[in-house]
């Protein structure tokens, strides 16, 4: 989600402290400009130093917000959405199979061998405000449900990615957060210790316990005040087993970094790619469901399971209107995608369910 981020950059939320990046000094790449100390997409350079030439003007940002904000509910699901209570047992069995939970939106809990692993978890707020971007229901699990997590991968610093009050939570737990550059900050802030955080560049690699995880490119932007817009680095993850590999787009626009992250780790098993939340407006930051489906192809995914949707109403599509067409699209061409019911244990070998045509509007 990208456009209130940007809109609160402005003047709304004035009050915000300020959240710098890392204090260390970083040297120039392809996608950081150590002068202004901000990170940018490659290929996007209108992005650098935090200027953009073509993206909405002050007042058109206030007005998307004011859209987004109080004149969205016809966006959001006109019923309760099925949900399953994850079966936890199923989930930790250690049969050499991996296991994977959706919570809806970008959440995502994997069982890989023998390692449980945690997605931008987010559970409630995904805004500094309760009212704002509201959950539609609650999530299928509470975080105090969870089994022990071992490691915790965060894609981005935006607010339906990074959560506080999930970083409190497990701030005392034994879990391992692996995240991109700049962001371990904001976690020591928050009370996770600094030895159980570690930073990486895109490309720069974490392994434990026989698991290996890859900071990936992405095309997208940061912020969550006033002052950080693009301090922080954004990423995907690739995720490599003994036996597997799997890849998560954070958020994204679309753009070649998926035929290059296939080159270089694919194909994979399973991959886990961004589906909603799109607008023209904003198309260099978020993909849409076509986009989506090629991006699967172009990553070399066997199958691909849409996210970043199905919890938060933070575009002007319907609530459903991104796994409709992601799945028509898929279906045309011949693409296995998985959609599971939020909460129900699934692998890569399943099906799910077309859930949500239950709970559409006419
Ligand atoms: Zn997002
Ligand atoms: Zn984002």
């Amino acid at each position: 989600m990208k456009s209130f981020m940007k809109i609160v950059s402005f003047s709304m939320l004035s009050f915000f402290s300020a959240l710098p990046g890392s204090a260390a000094v970083l040297a120039a790449s392809d996608h950081y400009d150590p002068t202004h100390g901000v990170y940018f997409s490659p290929g996007l350079n209108r992005e650098a130093n935090g200027q953009s030439t073509d993206r909405p003007g002050l007042w058109q940002e206030a007005e998307i917000f004011w859209r987004l904000a109080f004149l969205n509910s016809s966006n959001t699901p006109p019923c309760n959405l099925p949900v399953q209570r994850p079966r936890w047992s199923t989930f930790l069995q250690n049969d050499g199979t991996d296991r994977f939970v959706w919570f809806g939106h970008s959440t995502i809990l994997m069982h890989l061998s023998g390692q449980t692993v945690m997605i931008d978890p987010v559970f409630g707020l995904a805004s500094p405000f309760s009212w704002l971007f509201p959950r539609w229901q609650p999530s299928p699990a509470s975080r105090a449900s969870l089994p022990a997590i071992d490691t915790i991968l965060i894609s981005h610093n935006h607010f339906d990615h990074l959560e506080e009050d999930t970083a409190r939570f497990f701030s005392n737990k034994k879990a391992h957060y692996v995240v991109p550059s700049g962001l371990a900050e904001q976690l020591t802030e928050w009370g996770v210790p600094a030895d159980h955080i570690t930073e990486l560049d895109w490309y720069q690699t974490w392994e434990h316990e026989g698991i290996r995880y890859t900071t990936v490119p992405a095309q997208h932007i940061s912020g969550r005040g006033l002052t950080d817009t693009n301090k922080t680095l954004w990423a995907g993850w690739v995720i490599e087993t003994p036996e597997k590999r799997y890849f998560y787009s954070g958020d994204t626009g679309y753009s070649r970094h998926f035929s290059e992250i296939r080159k270089r780790f694919g194909p994979f098993s399973l991959a886990f790619i961004e589906n909603g939340q799109y607008d023209p407006k904003w198309a260099d930051d978020h993909m849409s469901p076509a986009q989506t489906v090629q991006a699967a192809a172009d990553a070399g995914a066997e199958a691909f399971v849409p996210v970043h949707w199905g919890a938060y109403a933070m575009a002007f599509h319907k609530w459903n209107d991104p796994v409709r067409d992601s799945t028509a699209l898929a279906e045309q061409r011949n693409i296995k995608e998985i959609t599971p019911v939020m909460g129900d244990v699934f692998t890569a070998a399943s099906q799910g369910s077309h859930w949500w045509e239950r709970c559409s509007k006419p």
